[in-house]
């Protein structure tokens, strides 16, 4: 039997489908809306229109999510302004951390039981936010621990925001050891499939990349956007005017294997996907990430090398390997290292520029869905963690 992805008949697709848990979208939050909009609601609970720009500094500028801190609010006003524009959408559930703390994992618990995952990795010269998108994924990547997991719902605006935001003030808080106190760059790399949730996905970006107090005033440039390969939704994407980096999860470089790899694949081919991920960065300058989980003895092979720098040889692309973080029970593992190394070696030669992945966060199953994953089981089993604990 194969497995068949959910491909969306269109971009703007409805937000849930239907599951056990009857997910539903979150109540409304002050990242979902743009400052003028942000006035309009202040106003109509009575409040005056500068409350807006004044809880928005807070929470973009200063990174409080909490209104009981925001102390230059009136008393009688917060509850007000908290049930309107400062709902809880993010509960932890669980934080993880490793690599001497310089890895950082949240799992949360959203408004409908649902669960996503947020990752936080400091460097010496910045901190990256692994965000997810959608609660679950529609993909079906068998390698992918979400991809088992299926479809839940896409996340709202603020849903993706706020896990920047709270990230954000976790590293201003100076608790990634040996990195700088100040998040620079998102990644969307965690739970779903971003341009399957395309348009709130856009919004958040732009929330994100707006100076403060209407946004988080992160760089468009450090931004990356991962996708498995929807075709429309990537020249969508070129047409926006936006400079973030694209990533494409290729993975195999034959239509034969990423059919089964990837199997959206069935629908856009892999040289439909290059030539809208060329056609991206030619439009924008950027260099497209070429994402490709070596998978042993299934995608490692030297021909399979040769035939991926063909395809990228002279292109403004750079590939990406991931030694593959085998999911529980699955039948697939990383290549040895002296495959990788002429894996490398080969995509080199062609004139492809090429790194290695650093595999953060491995033994906080900081790999795409399995904490969540693992999660779901243990619920399952009825040994749910109900409370948040910090595991040094
Ligand atoms: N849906 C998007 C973004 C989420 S996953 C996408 O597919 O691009 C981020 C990256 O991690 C993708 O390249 C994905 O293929 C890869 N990935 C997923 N599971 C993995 C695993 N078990 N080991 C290594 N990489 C994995």
């Amino acid at each position: 039997m194969t497995i068949l992805p959910v491909i969306p008949t269109s971009l703007d697709q409805p937000d849930a489908v239907a599951t056990k848990r009857r997910p539903s979208m979150p109540p409304r939050h002050l990242a979902d809306l743009d400052l003028a909009a942000r006035q309009a609601a202040v106003k109509s609970l009575g409040e005056p229109a500068f409350r807006a720009k004044q809880i928005s500094t807070h929470y973009f500028g200063r990174l409080v999510r909490d209104v009981d801190a925001m102390t230059d609010l009136p008393a009688a006003s917060r509850a007000r302004l908290t049930d309107d524009l400062l709902p809880t959408l993010l509960t932890p559930v669980r934080e993880l951390a490793c690599d001497d703390g310089a890895t950082r994992k949240t799992l949360w618990r959203l408004h409908d039981g649902s669960l996503v995952e947020s990752v936080l990795m400091g460097y010496p010269d910045r901190v990256t936010a692994c965000v997810s998108s959608q609660a679950g994924c529609g993909m079906a990547c068998p390698f992918c621990a979400t991809g088992q997991q299926g479809l839940t719902r896409n996340l709202s605006i603020a849903e993706i925001v706020d896990q920047v935001v709270y990230l954000a003030g976790v590293a201003a808080s100076g608790a990634v050891t040996g990195a700088p106190p100040r998040l620079s760059r998102v990644v969307f790399m965690g739970m779903g499939e971003p341009l399957a949730n395309y348009p709130r996905v856009i919004e958040a970006v732009r929330r994100l990349t707006t100076p403060a107090p209407e946004g988080l005033g992160l760089s468009q440039r450090h931004i990356t956007v991962s996708t498995v390969g929807l075709v429309p939704a990537i020249h969508r994407l070129t047409a926006e005017d936006l400079n973030v980096t694209l990533a494409l999860s290729l993975h195999a470089p034959d239509d034969d294997l990423r059919d089964e790899l990837v199997p959206v694949n069935q629908r856009w081919k892999v040289a439909e996907v290059l030539d809208a991920a060329f056609d991206y960065a030619a439009r924008t300058g950027r260099r497209i990430s070429i994402e490709y989980a070596l998978i042993r003895d299934v995608n490692d092979q030297p021909w399979r090398a040769d035939l991926l720098g063909k395809l990228l040889r002279g292109k403004l692309a750079h590939v990406n390997l991931i030694p593959l973080n085998p999911t529980p029970g699955s039948k697939w593992d990383a290549s040895p290292k002296p495959v990788e190394r002429e894996f490398v070696r080969r995509l080199r030669e062609a004139g492809v520029s090429t790194t290695v992945r650093d595999t953060r966060g491995r033994e906080i199953d900081g790999a795409c869905g399995q904490l969540a994953a693992g999660e779901l089981t243990e619920a399952s089993a009825g040994g749910a963690a109900a409370d948040a604990e910090v595991a040094q």
